[in-house]
């Protein structure tokens, strides 16, 4: 049996969760892949610390650095006393350098995506290693280990795509012979390198990914994401407070949760479990004798109509409106080629039936941009009047209700827009894909959780 183990940000941010995280991978027999996260919060720093460098204020991203380091030496304090030496060095070792760069983007008063990388992947670097050492100091051989090597990216800084043929060779010839000698590795998530050794990031909430990807190149048979709460929730439990554990669910319903916002799972995870036919399942680390929620090809029904409605918000809407439009060929393709060439994701699509606009859903900082853009590309139909303006509603977000049980079921649609009706919500967009996984809406940022809690409490009345 291999398993992959993946420790989230709260997992490993306290001696009370790391204690914990050193008895489940104690209790677990068989070979062991342990994925870190950075302490909560301290990416977040870090990204903090990048903002004041390029803002050419080297003291005060300095000072956010010492304070990350000295909460993560009181970690190895207090976990492991004077047996902590070595650790410490090594985060000063990390911290110097890291401020070293901060000063340089503080010269320059410019960070490129490529040191940002550098920069915020500092917290995975410190955490492999105190965790590392915790599980050795409690029975558990262990060593941390960098991602940078293993998993191998192209080069789009900040937002990595791994290679997995080239990633699997590294990871076969260096982590897999390795597991036979009985230590247990601490992989760094979230971070990864080019082929040519410059360091990458999979983008923020990506050390599941990393978990996923090196499940799939160790030839995994389980994945194991370790986080706060008892398995993948019926909604945010932040939002509703009676949401519940689901005991099961897809990997398509995972995707689709996921890229609709529930933060418990990265939105690219499942693909290489999926691939390799892992099964992935969310556990607590604070509560891990709970079931959790196993996330497989094909689980048995439960008879749930919407298995989980979730929300991600800070998003605007731009529309293109006017009568000209209609039935001319190509239009939609020079929206979304202008989309795509300011670089801007696509959350949802809507176009109503008359042609008379298309709706895209964008994230709302990137609205303006988009708008400025649109009516260069549309300024001769603007001034026919062909089209009528470019609108943008912002801030707004997407609300989303999945699962597979909605497939084919009559009904559903009038069961989600009659509750949000009677919670006087307004939908200003709507979208299904043709899946029928899930009915996803826009709304006024201000209404989303209404708007959640509608949903939720229309399909998981108890
Ligand atoms: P980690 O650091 O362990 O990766 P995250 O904060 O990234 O943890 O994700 C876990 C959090 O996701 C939970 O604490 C919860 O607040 C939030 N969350 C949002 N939607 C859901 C959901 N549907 N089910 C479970 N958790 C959710
Ligand atoms: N530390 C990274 C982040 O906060 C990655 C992760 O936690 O998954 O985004
Ligand atoms: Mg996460």
């Amino acid at each position: 049996m291999r398993t992959v183990l993946k420790f989230g940000g709260t997992s490993v941010a306290s001696p009370t969760a790391l204690e914990s995280v050193a008895r489940i991978v104690g209790s677990l027999k068989g070979d062991r892949v342990v994925v870190v996260s950075a302490t909560a919060g301290t990416t977040d720093g870090l990204h903090a610390a990048a903002d004041q460098a390029a803002a050419g204020h080297a003291a005060d991203a300095e000072r956010i650095m010492n304070d990350l380091a000295k909460a993560h030496a009181n970690l190895v304090a207090d976990l492991l006393g004077v047996g902590g030496a070595d650790v410490l060095r090594e985060i000063t070792d990390l911290t110097e350098r890291t401020i070293a760069l901060l000063r340089s983007v503080a010269i320059l008063r410019e960070c490129s995506a490529r040191s940002l990388d550098a920069i915020v992947t500092y917290g995975e670097r410190v955490s492999a290693p105190i965790v590392a050492a915790l599980l050795t100091a409690r029975g558990t051989p262990a060593e941390a280990i960098s991602a940078e090597g293993l998993i191998i990216t192209d080069d789009v800084f900040g937002h990595a795509n791994p290679l997995p043929a080239e990633t699997r060779k590294r990871v076969q010839t260096e982590l897999v012979p390795r597991l036979a000698n009985r230590t247990v590795p601490v992989i760094t998530g979230y971070l990864a390198s080019t082929a040519d050794g410059l360091t990458t990031s999979l983008g923020r909430g990506g050390s599941d990914y990393s978990a996923a990807i090196l499940a799939a190149a160790v030839n995994a048979d389980e994945l194991r994401i370790y986080t706060d709460v008892s398995g993948v929730m019926s909604a945010d439990p932040r939002i509703v407070r009676d949401a519940k554990p689901l005991p099961r669910m897809s990997y398509a319903e995972a995707a689709e949760l996921s890229y609709f916002g529930a933060k418990v799972i990265h939105p690219r995870t499942v693909l290489p479990a999926i691939e390799a036919r892992i099964p992935v399942k969310i556990l607590n680390t604070f509560a891990p004798d709970d079931v959790g929620t196993p996330i497989t090809a094909d689980p048995a029904p439960d008879g749930s109509v919407v298995k989980a409605t979730t929300s991600l918000g800070a998003l605007g809407l731009v529309t293109v409106q006017g009568a000209g439009m209609s039935g001319v060929p190509g239009f939609a393709a020079r929206v979304f080629d202008t989309t795509a060439a300011e670089g801007i994701s696509v959350l949802m699509i809507s176009q109503s039936s008359s042609e008379n606009s298309i709706c895209l859903v964008i994230p709302a900082d990137a609205t303006d941009r988009l708008r400025a853009s649109l009516e260069r590309m549309f300024s001769a139909e603007l001034r026919r009047h062909d089209v009528e303006r470019v609108e943008v509603d912002a801030p707004v977000a997407i609300v989303a209700a999945v699962g597979e049980g909605m497939r084919g079921t009559p009904g559903v649609a009038a069961r989600v827009f009659g509750a949000l009706g009677r919670a006087k919500v307004n939908v200003i967009a709507i979208a299904q894909g043709s899946s029928e996984l899930n009915i996803s809406f826009v709304v006024q940022e201000a209404e989303r959780d209404k708007a959640v809690r509608a949903v939720h409490e229309e399909f998981h009345r108890a």
